[in-house]
């Protein structure tokens, strides 16, 4: 990093870092935020900090928007990008928070050109371009058990949405390879499904067969909150997810 930037950089957090007491409360809330080292906490802190600055976290339906709230979104989300980039996250500007599940009106064309509507309670929603919607009943620390994470859900799908649709291949970095990223996926997917069909118990979320793209959301979630299921279940997703996200929790929560 050059001079001027680093200059930059001093400037901006002096002035907008998240202060230490608030940082250190969303640390010790979020499962997913243990064992980071002090370099990675202090990388961390950062993004967030800078995440802050650049998004607007809004209520919806008078839910107060409090700072706690604020800091833990955004050190979960900016978990995903710890050693990609923050620009990972261009493109839209809103979180927006309602304080339980919202219902929704989907339309969608089938193939014969009909149109039907549907109405769902959900518990995040994520769009290409658009905000990330989350529900804060869902999404607080602790409201869901190992390996569910709203935060890390809906922020996977804004990765997953980068090089256009919502597939289940985020953008790959040059030295990954596309065929081992679709067969390693591609092969988890199957099997989730199969099992599923023949009436298994599976200890990943059901929700991840729905499509390729809840696939994606959802063994993100597993990867960064229960990475130990993940590698015994679907080992090369998680060789494939380590080399995507450029993390290895599992041995970051093994050092803990
Ligand atoms: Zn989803």
């Amino acid at each position: 990093m050059n001079r001027l930037r680093r200059w930059w950089r001093q400037r901006f957090l002096r002035k907008h870092r998240i202060p230490l007491p608030l940082w250190e409360t969303a640390l010790a809330q979020a499962r997913a935020l243990r064992g980071l080292s002090a370099g990675e906490r202090r990388r961390l802190r950062e993004l967030a900090s800078r995440f802050l600055h650049e998004k607007s976290i809004v209520g919806a339906q008078g839910l107060a928007v409090t700072d706690e709230m604020r800091v833990s979104i955004a050190a979960q989300a900016c978990l995903l990008i710890l050693y990609l980039d923050l620009d990972y996250f261009d493109g839209w500007r809103e979180v927006i928070v309602y304080p339980d599940a919202f219902v929704v009106d989907h339309e969608e064309h089938d193939e014969a050109g009909v149109v039907h509507k549907t109405r769902r309670a959900l518990d995040g929603e994520a769009w290409g371009q658009g905000p990330v919607i989350l529900s804060w009943q869902d999404a607080r620390p602790g409201a869901r058990g190992p390996g569910s994470n709203v935060v890390l859900h809906e922020f996977a799908h804004k990765l997953d949405l980068l090089n256009g649709s919502a597939n289940g291949m985020p953008p790959l970095h040059a030295d990954m390879s596309h065929p081992a990223w679709t067969e390693a996926l591609a092969s988890a997917y199957d099997d989730l499904n199969r099992r599923l069909d023949r009436g298994h118990h599976t200890a990943i979320d059901p929700y991840a067969a729905e499509n390729p793209a809840e696939f994606f959301a959802v063994l993100t979630e597993n990867f960064f909150e229960v990475p130990q299921l993940l590698y015994e279940t679907y080992p090369k997703v998680y060789e494939a997810f380590k080399q995507f996200y450029r993390q290895d929790p599992l041995l970051r929560m093994r050092g803990e």
